[in-house]
């Protein structure tokens, strides 16, 4: 039995538990399960399961209540147990082995492939669609999806629920239509629903959104936008645990404070005096404050608008959880530099639902600061900053670090226009990340160079992996108005510890990326140790030459 299965197997039981006590106790155990699954299932990256789950959530939280209030009447039951049942059979539809696609790399550290995810995408086009279908599902289905086009009208293919359904309507949305979208969404409640249509107005969207749609995309943002959305699905992305930081004077408020985020899956530490403030925000790095207002020294709001001054703290997200209920006072406590106000006592439901909204709004927008526009990856600063990290890992056993540069690019812009040079870059970019382990790092370097750097396997399977990619990259068809274009990359590589820090990595990477585009361009070049011998005369270290 696999991770998944226990827990759905433990909502099953406390539910049960539940049912047969009518217990309070037992009510609130249910609901802390099904936090902890919607948890899980937004770090796999489930987004249908996650709609689901929390629509279980905010049903128990409404019930919840007090001691008195339990049991919940046969009707709230019946409405809970059939959104149990709804969401343990969309879970148990979403799990079927994945087939293995050409040059897919083994699933990552397969004791951690707990869930592996389907990787089926069904493409329901109207008739005056089918071609630009059919191009779309032939450019899926390179990176390792298996696309299924089907006619809007035609019956659905029966079997195991697929990862996306993307719907590509004709000039005008039906009644039809949204009979359609409705019909696939009941049958796979878990499943993504991409919207790819004409431009839309509000209205349209809120209409789609009633029928089960999840993402509409304005049809001339086409394959790029899908692409990026789709590969969302897919990434094993692990976001790290939300780090919340506690400065409270009183240590037992701080406790039950601490106590409330932890039942809530968030990470905290406390300090007891906010003169502490600088060195434990350097030290552990939180996604926001929860800041007492009333303490010795000086008060929260005195720490509030110190902190302000110093850029980097300029956007933390600070919010105050006090006794204080002059409004005078919290009003001006905002204006300051604060967030948000909550009261002491504090409600636990609405303290973990403020904590989780304000840090996911902020990393958010993090987001924006540390990725590049054009293809999602890390952008120069932070891929930089990324490998330093890697670099400086304590327990580092192995790295590989590569440097990519696309060849005779400004010829492709000059060529083909500059749209076309983007949509190279962004397909190189999808290839990296639909290839590379989530544990790798990804960086998009410079206009049409790329950082990579694979941890934990020899140079030679790095050296190896990177062939696969340049010769999968070099026979992709780039489809524009002209026709197909196609492009190659160069690249080169160089490991620790021939090169011990980030700095030593990038410049002989890149002195052998220099020499792989001197000795023709589409090739992998390695880097050589200083005091090695010369390169003609090393011994062949990468078990594959794949110089043409
Ligand atoms: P080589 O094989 O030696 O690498 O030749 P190259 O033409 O690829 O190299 P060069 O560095 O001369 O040209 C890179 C070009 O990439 C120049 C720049 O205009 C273009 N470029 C940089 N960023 C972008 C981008 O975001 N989009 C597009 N379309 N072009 C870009
Ligand atoms: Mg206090
Ligand atoms: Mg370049
Ligand atoms: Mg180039």
């Amino acid at each position: 039995m696999n991770v998944i299965d226990d827990r759905l197997n433990v909502l099953r039981a406390r539910w049960e538990n539940y049912a047969r006590s009518g217990s309070f106790d037992q009510f609130v155990e249910f609901t802390i399960i099904v936090n902890s699954l919607t948890e899980y299932f937004n770090r796999m990256r489930l987004p249908g399961l996650v709609r689901m789950c929390e629509g279980l959530e905010n049903l128990a939280l409404a019930r919840l209540g007090t001691p008195e209030s339990h049991p919940i009447s046969d009707e709230d039951a019946t409405l809970l147990q059939r959104q149990i049942d709804t969401l343990l059979g969309a879970a148990y539809n979403m799990r079927p082995v994945a087939p293995r696609r050409r040059n897919q790399q083994p699933a990552e550290g397969s004791r951690n492939a707990e869930w592996i995810k389907p990787r089926q995408v069904w493409l329901v086009a109207a008739p005056s669609r089918r071609g630009t279908a059919s191009a779309l599902g032939r450019q899926i289905d390179f990176f390792g999806f298996l696309t299924e086009e089907i006619v809007w009208g035609d019956p659905l293919p029966g079997g195991d629920a697929p990862l996306a359904v993307l719907f590509m309507p004709g000039q005008e949305t039906t009644a039809a239509e949204h009979r359609k979208i409705a019909e696939v969404r009941a049958r796979y409640p878990a499943s993504q629903m991409v919207y790819l249509g004409a431009e839309l107005v509000i209205d349209d969207i809120v209409a789609l959104m009633r029928s089960g749609i999840d993402i509409t995309i304005p049809a001339e943002e086409g394959a790029n936008s899908v692409l990026n959305c789709i590969f969302d699905l897919v990434q094993n992305f692990r976001p790290e645990k939300f780090r919340v930081l506690v400065v409270e004077d009183s240590p037992v408020a701080g406790k039950l404070i601490q106590r409330t985020l932890a039942e809530n899956g968030i990470d905290s530490r406390a300090i007891n005096d906010p003169g502490w403030l600088l060195e434990e925000l350097r030290a552990y790095r939180p996604d926001l404050i929860l800041m007492d207002m009333h303490m010795p020294r000086f008060n929260g709001v005195e720490a509030t608008r110190a902190l302000r001054q110093i850029s980097a703290y300029r956007a933390l997200p600070i919010v105050y959880l006090s006794s204080e209920s002059n409004i005078g006072i919290q009003v001006e406590a905002l204006r300051l530099g604060g967030d948000q106000f909550l009261n002491k006592p504090f409600n636990p439901v609405l303290l973990a639902a403020v904590v989780k909204t304000k840090i996911a709004r902020y990393r958010e927008s993090q987001h924006l600061v540390l990725h590049d526009g054009l293809t999602g990856l890390l952008n120069h600063t932070a891929a930089k900053s990324a490998l330093k990290a890697m670099v400086e890992k304590p327990d580092i056993a192995s790295l590989t670090v590569v440097m990519i540069d696309i060849d005779h690019f400004k010829s492709i812009n000059d060529t083909y226009g500059h749209p076309v040079g983007d949509q190279v870059i962004r397909t190189l970019a999808w290839l990296l990340k639909g290839r590379l382990r989530s544990s790798d790092l990804i960086g998009r370097y410079g206009g049409e160079e790329f950082l990579v750097a694979l941890p934990d396997i020899t140079p030679a399977q790095a050296y190896s992996v990177i062939g696969h990619i340049r010769e999968d990259f070099s026979s992709l068809p780039h489809v524009c108005a002209a026709g197909n274009v196609f492009s190659t990359f160069s690249a080169g590589v160089a490991s620790w510890p021939d090169f011990t820090t980030a700095q030593g990595l990038t410049e002989a990477a890149d002195f052998a990326l220099l020499e792989a585009k001197q000795r023709g361009r589409n090739q992998i070049r390695p880097a050589h140790a200083r005091g090695a011998a010369s390169p003609a005369a090393q011994p062949n270290l990468f078990s594959e030459n794949i110089s043409p």
